[in-house]
């Protein structure tokens, strides 16, 4: 953005005011009392959905990507801001603007690294898009709505995807190099709610799965997910009119509508896609517990309690028949994530928590009996952006 001293309001890494956000975007903030709004932030409906035939060259079957190119289709926008492959690497997000539906299929699939998408809105504005979707993960989102009154757009559809961490597209090649003895060919990776990795080539080769436990995660450096996102508090993107993701979907798509114009989005989906009620199995408390001694462990300089080599082949074929699935699993993962958010920032930046750490997350960890310290929490007469946030740019 021209204007360095938005960055201050936009960043959800420096002071983020969920609540505001939240009833800006939904006209209500999340209900800390009800369960899953605790978790997975204000909705309408959650649902297990699947598009009917799935589209080529996606993530799971498509729906984020038809989403947007049904919304230019019906000419509700002009333009979706969103990222392609990069034509020198498939895995660099390069941010485009589409106006053709049919180039949405060009946008298929995930790809590892920070894609500056939102560097667009000012090109998208100059060029005379007046009604466009973004399409992004939740840091990205966040630095959306905060700054959203002020870009001069009629409307703006807001299609969010969770996340759990993200890294340098550099980075993502390394571990690549270590799953495979030919990266190059790698054309599809995504971390199941199965527990497996899977992976798929372009050499002709048949898809493999590699559970969890068995991924070379000792030999990554500790630097491989930025601390940003160890530290994030919005996993499951609370301030998108729709998230689709997978992590609670039991190998289908898990769909969260947050508002009005979530719902008048999904139904432009009316005939392609299958759904179902969200299920839930299994109980997330031994391995949520046994994270959490594990970040301890980590957090205080301590090596990671690993698991002996001959318990790994039984627990990799126990976890996906007897661990946490469906909403179930989702929670596991955003209390997860909570943990790690607190433990690390209580390590690294403590003077940060106060401002960084939102309601919602010190909800999520309640329970666990993680709770905020004194000087961890905001008192209710700080506001949420100081008048004068000091440039950062
Ligand atoms: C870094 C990352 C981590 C993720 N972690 C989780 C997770 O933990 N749990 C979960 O449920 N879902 C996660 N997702 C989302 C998931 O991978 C799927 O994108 C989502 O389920 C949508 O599937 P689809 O078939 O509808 O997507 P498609 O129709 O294939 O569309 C995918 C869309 O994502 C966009 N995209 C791809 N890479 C990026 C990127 N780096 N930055 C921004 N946008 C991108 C594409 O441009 C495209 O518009 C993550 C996505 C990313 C990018």
């Amino acid at each position: 953005m021209g204007d360095g001293r938005a960055c201050g309001r936009a960043c959800q890494f420096i002071q983020p005011d969920y609540p505001a956000l939240e009833i800006a975007s939904h006209g209500t903030s999340a209900d800390l009392s009800h369960p899953d709004q605790r978790f997975f932030g204000p909705h309408h409906a959650m649902l297990r959905a699947r598009l009917t035939q799935a589209a080529p060259g996606a993530q799971w079957s498509g729906i984020t990507t038809t989403l947007a190119a049904r919304l230019l289709e019906s000419g509700a926008i002009d333009a979706v801001l969103t990222v392609a492959p990069d034509p020198d690497d498939r895995w660099k997000p390069l941010p485009v603007i589409v106006t053709d539906p049919a180039q949405m299929a060009a946008c298929r699939g995930m790809r590892m690294g920070f894609g500056p998408t939102l560097a667009l809105l000012e090109p998208a504005r100059d060029a005379g898009h007046k009604r466009i979707a973004l399409i992004g993960i939740p840091c990205q989102v966040h630095a959306l709505r905060a700054l959203e009154s002020e870009l001069g757009f009629e409307r703006i559809y807001v299609i969010g995807t969770p996340c759990s961490d993200n890294t340098t597209t550099e980075n993502f090649h390394s571990f690549l190099k270590l799953l495979d003895p030919n990266p190059e060919t790698v054309s599809y990776l995504e971390f199941r709610a199965d527990y497996r990795v899977e992976l798929r080539f372009d050499d002709g080769r048949s898809p493999k799965t590699v559970p969890f436990l068995k991924l070379p995660i000792s030999k990554l450096p500790a630097d491989f997910f930025p601390m940003t996102c160890k530290t994030c508090v919005d996993y499951t993107n609370r301030l998108a009119d729709i998230t689709v993701g997978y992590m609670a979907g039991e190998g289908d798509q898990w769909v969260i509508v947050r508002n009005a114009r979530g719902a008048e989005m999904l139904e432009l989906l009316a005939g392609q896609l299958h759904t179902a009620p969200l299920g839930s199995k299994g109980n997330r408390t031994g391995a949520v517990k046994g994270f959490l001694q594990n970040t301890e462990r980590a957090a205080g300089g301590l090596p990671l309690r690993a698991m002996p080599d001959w318990l790994r082949p039984v627990v990799a074929f126990l976890q996906p028949r007897i661990g946490p699935r469906g909403l179930e699993f989702a929670r596991a993962r955003v209390e997860m994530k909570a943990i790690e958010t607190v433990l690390h920032l209580r390590r690294a930046f403590p003077a940060r928590i106060k401002n960084m750490v939102p309601a919602h997350v010190w909800a999520v960890l309640a329970p666990m009996g993680i709770t905020p310290s004194q000087g961890e929490q905001r008192g209710p007469e700080t506001p949420a952006v100081p008048p004068t946030m000091p440039p950062t740019a």
